[in-house]
């Protein structure tokens, strides 16, 4: 009898064979028998025989499809055998947290608002919460939930998973949250800079291989870097704070991190919201900023207008180092559209060379405000970044 763990014996050849197939459709894409074929570098006639068998054994679900402009039989993983993940996108006063698979399908999400400067323990118990909710409407078991990844809006240590920036994110400085998700749920877990997670997504998303940047503007602004395809980080995980370039000295508000003139006291989501409820002389929440920049209101516009301006400036520097092939901008703004994009563009075209203004795309993410929890999603699935 043959040894199966002996390499070269028919039964470990087999299983080579096996394993080598179902990595191949492990993102869970419909792939015709030709495709696997070359992409597994197996004979077409021993791809048809393992199909036959995996499909039997209930791994693999065969359709009739086009592949190449031709009807094929298209071979792609069953759904109980796929790689399920939880996205959580955390910010400092909301939480997103949705339930898909590595491609970045999303079969069911929730969100839930913080209190500002809300404590951690808070936080956690949202998002626990969260989790066993989008779980249950995805009709998916707690173990068939493979890793549970989070974006947070502060610099990252990637290889802790800590937060690294006290001037950031205060109440997560020192707080275990790696370990204390992975007590609370019992999975794998990654934490990753929000920002970070959006540059992946998008890169999934659009197949841009090159350079891009995500930028999330929300409470804060920060931008995710990726270069040939591959995250920028820097020595501390810093790359992309853009929120904090100091555009404008002159500017009589001190920011958040203790300095004057950072981009985000003008054009973050929160910086506007606060100036146009100082301007109306009234509380207004980013929904009432929203409804009055679509009813054209000329305060509201205004400082749309300026905020936007200030952040096409900070992209500008911003592309002049890493020269991007795409921006896409993210967050709670994406609901004004182009009223919004339109003073980005202006400020950016402002702050580059004329090349780069032309040859820069700087758009919406076509993500939407998914994009960070998205990311979350293929770049835990696919261990592109550090596990537990
Ligand atoms: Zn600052």
């Amino acid at each position: 009898m043959s040894d199966p763990r002996r390499p070269g014996s028919l039964p470990a050849l087999k299983l080579a064979n096996r394993r080598r197939l179902l990595a191949v459709l492990q993102d869970g894409r419909a792939i015709s028998q030709a495709e696997l074929a070359r992409l597994t570098g197996l004979a077409p006639a021993t791809i048809s025989s393992l199909v036959r068998t995996l499909s039997a054994e209930g791994e693999l679900v065969v359709s009739e499809g086009i592949a190449n402009g031709r009807r094929s039989r298209l071979v792609e993983l069953s759904p109980q055998r796929r790689r399920y993940g939880i996205g959580i996108d955390l910010g400092r006063t909301h939480v997103r947290v949705v339930v898909g698979t590595e491609i970045g399908d999303v079969l069911a999400e929730a969100t839930a608002a913080l209190p500002d400067r809300h404590h951690a323990d808070v936080a956690m118990d949202a998002i626990t919460s969260l989790v066993d909710a989008v779980r249950e409407q995805a009709g998916l078991e707690a173990d068939q939930i493979m890793v549970v990844a989070m974006g947070v809006p502060a610099p990252v240590d990637a290889a802790t998973g800590a937060v690294t920036e006290a001037a950031i994110l205060p109440p997560w400085v020192g707080f275990p949250l790696r370990e204390r998700l992975h007590d609370a749920l019992g999975r794998p877990v990654v934490v990753e800079n929000d920002a970070d997670l959006g540059a992946i997504a998008l890169a999934r998303q659009t197949g841009i291989d090159d350079s891009l940047v995500f930028v999330k503007v929300a409470s804060g602004i920060g931008a995710g870097v990726a270069i040939n395809g591959q995250l920028l980080r820097g020595h501390s995980g810093a790359v992309g704070e853009i929120g904090h370039l100091a555009l404008d000295p002159g500017l009589s508000m001190v920011c958040r991190c203790g300095r004057r003139g950072c981009l985000e006291t003008v054009s973050s989501a929160e910086s506007i919201r606060i100036a146009l409820s100082s301007a109306l002389d009234s509380d207004l929440e980013l929904a009432d900023v929203v409804r009055l920049v679509r009813e054209g209101n000329p305060v509201a516009v205004r400082i749309l207008d300026e905020a936007g301006e200030m952040l096409g400036r900070g992209l500008g520097w911003l592309a002049m180092i890493v020269n991007p092939a795409e921006i896409a901008l993210g967050g709670p703004l994406l609901a004004v559209g182009d009223a919004w994009l339109r003073p980005v563009r202006e400020g950016f075209r402002r702050a580059v060379l004329p090349g780069v203004a032309a040859q820069t795309r700087l758009t919406l993410s076509p993500l939407g405000e998914r994009t960070v929890a998205v990311g979350a999603l293929v770049a835990s699935l696919r261990e592109q970044i550090v596990m537990s």
